[in-house]
């Protein structure tokens, strides 16, 4: 943790993001934030001399995420709709914080939720799930998802770069939310999830493109084909070869046109135990 910090004015932050509507909000160290996995950006590449990066989550409703998602309506009306929501929500609250903290005399930037990426490596700008970590809200699953102890991977973040002082936390939730029950490995059509290693070792990102770009569905194969699988630096560069041995991939690609760019497939959000855990807790309390 940053040896000095501004006490009152990251309560000052914290209660503003509560105040805003956000469920739950943590601070990481911007040092530590410096070597993140898979080739995700550094915080002090978008802010000159950032010390935080504070990290924002929104739940999704239950609801949401148990909706029945083999129906084309239904996942594009409730769950790809509400993401949006969330999406917009997060960037909206993350704006206010960083103009909150320009108006005190300080550098601060809002990253919103969905990054544009480079589409060949898949990464960028921030990884915010490592920055929620690294604030001490959660941990990465074995799923790859981070998981909260509040709502399991069934959250959205966001995240502030700050040259602000503020006060940090620590990720001492490792090893302690995520339950290795690996539902989200036996549940996972496309295999892209090993019980072997550890995150992020474990997640074949070609694998995952395969289910989660709703190739699975559209084309009723489950295991991705070894083209696709080896193909570098990702399987996206086979779109154009597989969209014309499967005509109907192109209502995919329609509805992202029309819809923006979410998931088809999310069942290793679905199934995962802490988030059901987290669900019966609360259908228990009432
Ligand atoms: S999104 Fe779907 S395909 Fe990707 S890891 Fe999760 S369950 Fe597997
Ligand atoms: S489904 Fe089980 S193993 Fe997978 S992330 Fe959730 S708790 Fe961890």
């Amino acid at each position: 943790m940053s040896e000095e910090y501004d006490e009152k004015l990251t309560d000052e932050v914290i209660k503003l993001g509560l105040d805003l509507g956000i469920d739950k909000i943590g601070i990481a160290d911007a040092e530590r934030a410096e070597e993140p996995p898979h080739g995700h950006g550094d915080p002090q590449n978008i802010v000159r001399g950032a010390k935080v990066a504070i990290s924002l989550v929104m739940a999704y409703p239950d609801g949401t995420i148990d909706c029945d998602h083999t129906d084309d309506l239904i996942h594009g009306g409730v769950y790809v709709h509400t993401q949006n929501a969330l999406y917009q929500e997060l960037s909206r609250i993350a704006l206010h914080i960083a103009k909150f903290l320009e108006k005190k005399g300080y550098n601060a930037t809002p990253i919103a939720p969905e990054l544009p990426r480079d589409e060949k490596r898949f990464v960028g700008a921030i990884s915010h799930r490592f920055i929620a970590q690294l604030a001490g809200l959660g941990e990465i699953g074995h799923s790859n998802l981070f998981l909260t102890k509040e709502w399991g991977p069934r959250v959205a973040l966001a995240t502030v770069v700050t040259n602000a002082p503020l006060k940090t936390g620590e990720p001492d939730l490792i090893d302690r939310v995520c339950l290795k029950c690996y539902e989200c490995v036996e549940r996972c059509p496309s295999g892209a999830i090993s019980r072997d290693n550890y995150p992020p070792y474990n997640f074949n990102l070609n694998k995952c493109f395969w289910g989660i770009q709703g190739w699975v569905r559209l084309t009723k194969v489950e295991a991705p084909p070894k083209d696709w699988v080896e193909a570098r630096p990702t399987a996206l560069i086979m779109v154009p070869k597989y969209e014309q041995k499967y005509p109907q991939i192109k209502e995919y690609q329609e509805w992202i046109e029309r819809m923006g760019d979410f998931p088809y497939c999310s069942i290793c959000m679905q199934v995962c135990k802490v988030g059901k855990k987290a669900k019966i807790k609360k259908e228990d309390n009432r």
